[in-house]
């Protein structure tokens, strides 16, 4: 099948939120729904077949297949689910059989944070770079390696598991087991939780970013501890990988003024070896909310293609 040809669907499962979308050959979004995640599984299985079969209902021409990203590991060879910490009860589920046989059609299934850098790399941000990190900030901390203009799976598959790197030796406990991880410090969820902490005040970390840029002085002091924990492990993953760009995704970095981005890309540069901050990016995710689900329909192309 010609590229062009087909579309393709994208599913972004998430804790909160299933998203879906029709995609083109260019990463065009052609439609798209969003629903609450529902608690019960069954509930959840039934939604991602009846919203993908009527998105491929709507599509004007063929539909080529299925991606789905999955918010934690995956078997990605056999599409089964491994765990996440937010769902649990599908551990070890043959996901994509599921889907094809619903729908007729091939499915293929990748972490989240893998499938938002696919798209990046595709059609976002990411165009023009053989070597970046991407990262996802939301209630943790997803990450994807591309070296070489590869994505980096590692032995088992799991590799880019960023959030879970330990910052804080003998910090706050994880819900992974270990304690200190990066994400208990950096993520969207950290920042909030540290405003309650600082201030008694429930904010949600996009106003909080609003606050800062706006020059209140008490949003000041929580962005400049946030921005510590955020450009220290970001900066240890420089030095590791020696990036050409950082991808930074999450409703954290989609203010239009950028200035987030520019205090963390400064503390950065104080952190990491001067040899690599030359060239060193570090940008907003331009696909944004849409990364994942363009991400995960651009799986389905690339592999229906290999497999065609
Ligand atoms: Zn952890």
């Amino acid at each position: 099948m010609a590229q062009q040809q087909y579309n393709t669907i994208g599913i972004d499962i998430g804790g909160t939120n299933l998203r879906f979308a029709l995609v083109d050959h260019l990463g065009s979004l052609i439609a798209q729904t969003k629903v609450p995640t529902p608690k019960d599984n069954e509930a959840l299985l039934t939604l991602l077949a009846s919203h993908a079969r009527n998105l491929v209902l709507k599509s004007p021409i063929s539909v080529g297949g299925i991606g789905v990203g999955w918010p934690g590991p995956v078997d990605r060879k056999l599409g089964k689910i491994i765990k996440a910490p937010n769902i649990t009860g599908l551990e070890h589920f043959p996901l994509t059989s599921f889907l094809s046989k619903e729908l007729g059609l091939p499915c293929f299934l990748e972490n989240d944070a893998k499938c938002a850098a696919l798209g990046e790399k595709a059609y976002g941000a990411a165009k023009e770079y053989k070597h970046f990190v991407l990262l996802t900030f939301g209630t943790g901390i997803g990450g994807a390696i591309y070296i070489d203009d590869n994505l980096y799976y590692g032995k088992t598959g799991g590799a880019g598991e960023i959030g879970h790197m330990t910052i804080v030796e003998d910090g706050k406990p994880c819900p992974c087991g270990n304690k200190g991880c990066f994400e208990r410090y950096a993520s969207s969820i950290a920042l909030e939780r540290l405003a309650e902490e600082k201030t008694g005040n429930k904010l949600s970390s996009q106003q909080i970013v609003e606050d800062y840029e706006s020059g209140e002085a008490s949003a000041a002091n929580l962005i400049e501890r946030f921005t510590d924990h955020v450009a220290t492990g970001i900066a240890s993953i420089v030095n590791v990988f020696d990036p050409e760009a950082v991808l930074l995704s999450g409703g954290l970095f989609s203010s239009p003024h950028n200035t987030l981005i520019q205090l963390i890309e400064e503390k950065i540069r104080n952190r990491c070896f001067t040899s690599f901050q030359k060239t060193l990016k570090i940008l907003p995710s331009t696909l944004q909310g849409s990364a994942g689900i363009v991400g995960a329909a651009t799986l389905a192309r690339t592999e229906s293609l290999r497999k065609s």
